[in-house]
Order: C-alpha cells, then structure tokens, then sequence
C-alpha cells in the first residue's frame, strides 16, 4: 500500500518553514511498514492543492495532506478536496458542538470565520483534534484513502498515531505482514557498507535490505513482507543477523538505538567511565553523551578548552609543544587526553582537536583536519582523520 504525503502552505514552498511533517509522517508509516512513494510540497493555492490531491489519489492507495484546515482566507484544502471529490462542503454538527465547546471552554465567543473548520466535503468523516480547533478529516477519492490533518506539528502528530496509523493497519488489506528493522553502524561509509553486504541488497530479495545515512551513521534496512505473521519475524530475524555478522564490529544498536546510548551501555557495562577534552567540537561530544538517561554512572566530566591559554591552563598542555606543533596536531591531542584523564579520574579520556572551517586552514593542515585521541590508563592511541 504506497503513500503519498502531501504538505500544504505558503511557508513552506516560500522556504521560510521546512517540511518537517512529511518526513515525520514517513517515518512512521515505515514503522507500519507502509513504503512512501512521494511527498510533495504546495502552495495555498486552491488549484494547485486540488491537482495534487487528484494526482495523489491517482498514484497512491493511502493520501495524507498536513496543512491548509485553519480558518483564515489563505486555509484552501477542504474546499479543493471538496473539488477533488466533486462534491460540496457540508456543516458536521459534531464538529461544530466540538468547536463551540473548545471557545466556551476558554470563556471566548468563537469568530464567526471558525465556522469553516465544521465544513467537511460530503462523505467525509471527522478525525478528532485534541490540541486546537482543526478536526481531521477522512475520505475516499478513487481508490486512495484519504486523510487531511492541521499543519502544526504538536496538533498533526497525536492525531496521526492516534487515529490514521490504526486505520492504515486495518486498510492494509493484502493480508501481508510487513515488518522492518534497522541495523545501526558507525565507523565505514555508505558504500563500503553496501559493498560488504554485496548480494543482500539485491532489490529482489525478500526481505530487502537497504542503507541510509544520517549524520555520520549508516543505518541498515531490513523489511520482510510475508503473507504469515511469524514467518515474517523469522526472516526478518534471520536477515538481521546475516547483515550483523557480515558487518561485524561496526555494528552498535539496531532500531532506535543511537551511538551515544551504544557507548553509554558499554562503558557501564564494563564498570568504566569516561572523561573528554574537546576544542573544535566544543562541548558536542559531552552534550551527545550527556542526552543519554543514566549517562553519570559513564560520564565523568569535561573540558571545553578552545584556546591554547585554555589548553595550557585546564589541562597542563605545554607551551613548547603548542608553539611548535600547533594545536591540530598528534602532540597536542594526546596531551590535551592525558591531562584530561589525569584531572577527572576517569578510566578513560578522549580529546579532539581539528579545523572546523571555515577559515584557518592552512596546505599541510586543511579545513578538516581533525586529530582524536584516547588515553586509558596503559596508554593512548592516536586517530587522525
Ligand atoms: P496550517 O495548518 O496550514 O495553518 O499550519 C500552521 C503552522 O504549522 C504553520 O505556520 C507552520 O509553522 C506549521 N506547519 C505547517 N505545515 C508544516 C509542515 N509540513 N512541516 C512543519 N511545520 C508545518
Ligand atoms: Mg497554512
């Protein structure tokens, strides 16, 4: 059942709000195991919102629209889907008693302009709004399902989970089982990820395996598509650990798991914790690990010391070595990670030093420059990059 996500408003073909509803919805349609084949981005234009509803629903057997449902002049999308079905704009009574209810709940008369919010094309049902006075709507157009809800976020989003997800789940009618995981990994590209996979992501293969990167993370796809339901978890199973085994070590978490939750568990664990020295990440690596619910038992503390004075002052880094290697370079990070390890206490102290840009980059050392090191007790090694 392939979706179709449409986003509707002036400010976001205008490039003064980004679309972050489409890809929120996406992603949790993917959860569903709902594939999205397109989003597309338009206008408060009630033409142009009926041309896309009616290409949607020509493509895609499921249509979500975000936007446009608000009361005001420049609020277009139920009078074009009422266009895009061929229909009138009814008044719900529900939806008005609703919306008479939230002003009177606010001891506020309710402007006339609100009434539209109750209109619904003919046949359309409501999708109950519990943060604001735009209800949801649901249709049929053709063959697609279509649902319509409010633009903002806070109010779209609990009616997506809360009503369209569990409809979608019943719309799925194929009588298939689709189930997806993701196998999380840190440390080698994109391709050479795809590469070492080789024939595990051929397109044809059931379940499909893809990749996807964001930033710095290559995230392993898994989607078994199975008329039985247990079938679909062994598979599913049974991919995921081939996809392990042949990825090996860079492999930290699957699904939601992030790297810093994979490092905070380890370092607990392992009973030891850590300590960081960062200039040109400046406090990054410490707020990364800090997000992290229980991060203490792991975490001992930091320096941000962007400046050689800094350098030299928190951390005991030796004027020589500054002056003479520059502070992007093995010398100084090493230092920087022994005497951050030495200060804290820690088991372990990492230390990053580098060329952020845009400036300050020289021919031997370009914008990008970034030295890494790790002290432990018995010793340190030293990355560049
Ligand atoms: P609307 O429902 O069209 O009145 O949208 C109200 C507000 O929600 C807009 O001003 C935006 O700030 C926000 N919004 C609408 N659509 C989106 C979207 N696709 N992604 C992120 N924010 C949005
Ligand atoms: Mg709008």
């Amino acid at each position: 059942m392939p979706a179709i996500i449409l986003s509707i408003g002036d400010e976001l073909t205008l490039g003064q709000t980004v679309d972050t509803n489409s890809a929120w919805v996406s992603a949790q349609l993917a959860g569903h195991g709902i594939t999205t084949q397109a989003h597309q981005t338009v206008a408060d234009d009630k033409r142009a919102i009926e041309q896309a509803i009616r290409w949607a629903c020509s493509e895609a057997d499921l249509v979500i629209i975000s936007g446009g449902i608000g009361p005001t002049e420049d609020d277009l999308t139920r009078f074009a889907l009422a266009d895009a079905m061929g229909v009138g704009l009814v008044e719900h009574a529900g939806a008005m008693r609703t919306l008479e209810d939230f002003f009177r709940g606010r001891g506020r008369p309710m402007p006339e302009k609100n009434r539209v919010q109750a209109m619904l094309p003919q046949g359309a049902t409501l999708i109950p709004n519990a943060n604001g006075t735009a209800p949801g709507m649901r249709c049929r157009v053709g063959r697609a399902e279509v649902f319509v809800v409010p633009g903002v976020p806070r109010e779209m989003r609990p009616m997506v989970i809360e009503t369209i997800l569990p409809a979608t789940a019943a719309l799925n009618g194929s009588g298939q089982t689709i189930l997806t995981a993701k196998i999380n990994t840190f440390g080698a590209g994109e391709s050479t990820v795809a590469e070492r996979l080789g024939d595990l992501m051929d397109r044809q293969r059931n379940p499909v395996v893809g990749t996807t990167v964001s930033d710095g993370i290559v995230s392993v796809r898994v989607r078994a598509e199975y008329a039985d339901n247990a079938e679909a978890g062994r598979a599913c199973e049974a991919t995921c650990a081939t996809v392990e085994s042949a990825l090996g070590p860079i492999v930290f978490g699957r699904n939601e798991q992030t790297l810093q939750q994979a490092v905070v568990e380890l370092l607990r664990e392992r009973g030891q914790t850590v300590a960081t020295a960062e200039s040109c990440t400046g406090g990054l690596i410490g707020a990364m690990l800090t997000e992290v619910p229980g991060s203490s038992a792991a975490y001992a503390g930091g320096w941000v010391t962007y400046s050689n004075d800094m350098k030299m002052k928190q951390l005991g880094v030796d004027a020589g070595t500054l002056a003479a290697e520059g502070a992007v370079s093995e010398a100084v990070v090493k230092a920087l990670a022994s005497g951050a390890l030495e200060r804290s206490g820690a088991t372990l102290a990492i230390a990053v030093s580098g060329i952020a840009g845009p400036d300050g980059g020289t021919a031997d050392k370009p914008v990008g420059t970034v030295w890494f090191a790790l002290a432990r007790r018995e010793g340190q090694a030293v990355h560049t990059e």
